[in-house]
C-alpha cells in the first residue's frame, strides 16, 4: 500500500543543514538505568548542543516505543514491552527533546522478532548499554513547531554564522 500518498506533507526541496568538526564521548550505563534520560542529562551537563548517538548495544528489561502512523485508524500505538531483549541499534539526535530510533530482540533470536519503534521511554538497563555519542563543535540543534507535519522538527543553527540553515537542495 502506498502510505506516501497520504503523507501530511507537501515535497519541498529544502533541507535543514550544519557542519562542523564532531567530537566524541564513550559512556556506559549500569543495571537499572534507563538510558534516554540518562543520555540527555549527560548532553545536558556537558552542554553538547548538536548531539547523536553513533553507536549502542546493550539490553534492557523494558521499553517503550511508538511504532508508526496507521492511516486507517489515525494513531501512532504506544506499547510497552516487559521482557529481556537485546539492543540492535539505538539511533537518533540528543538535543532539545531527543528523538530517538531503537531495533530489539528477544530470547528466541529467530526470524520474525525484531521489534522497533520510536523511542517513548522506560529503556532499563538489564546488563549493560555501551554508548558512543557524537557531538558537532558549532553547531546548535533546536526543533521548532513544523505546521507541516504537526511535530516539533529538527533545525541547525551555526554559532559561526548564526540563524537557521536551510537551503534549496537540487533534485535530479
Ligand atoms: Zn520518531
Amino acid at each position: 500500500m502506498a502510505e506516501v500518498e497520504n503523507s501530511p506533507t507537501a515535497v519541498t526541496t529544502q533541507i535543514e543543514h550544519g557542519r562542523g568538526v564532531m567530537e566524541s564521548h564513550i559512556l556506559r550505563l549500569h543495571p537499572g538505568q534507563e538510558i534516554k534520560s540518562t543520555l540527555e542529562q549527560y548532553v545536558k551537563e556537558n552542554d553538547l548542543k548538536a548531539a547523536f548517538i553513533i553507536t549502542a548495544v546493550g539490553s534492557v528489561t523494558k521499553a517503550t516505543l511508538r511504532f508508526a502512523h496507521d492511516f486507517k485508524t489515525g494513531i501512532n500505538e504506544i506499547r510497552t514491552f516487559h521482557r529481556h531483549l537485546e539492543i540492535l541499534s539505538l539511533v537518533g539526535t540528543l538535543n532539545d527533546g531527543s528523538h530517538l530510533h531503537i531495533s530489539l530482540s528477544d530470547k528466541e533470536g529467530r526470524f520474525g522478532n525484531v521489534i522497533g519503534g520510536h523511542v517513548m521511554g522506560d529503556l532499563i538497563v538489564f546488563t549493560t548499554c555501551e554508548v558512543v555519542i557524537g557531538n558537532t563543535v558549532g553547531l546548535t540543534v533546536h526543533r521548532p513547531f513544523d505546521k507541516a507535519t504537526g511535530f516539533p522538527e529538527l533545525a541547525v543553527v551555526s554559532c559561526c554564522d548564526g540563524g537557521t540553515k536551510a537551503t534549496q537542495i537540487k533534485q535530479s
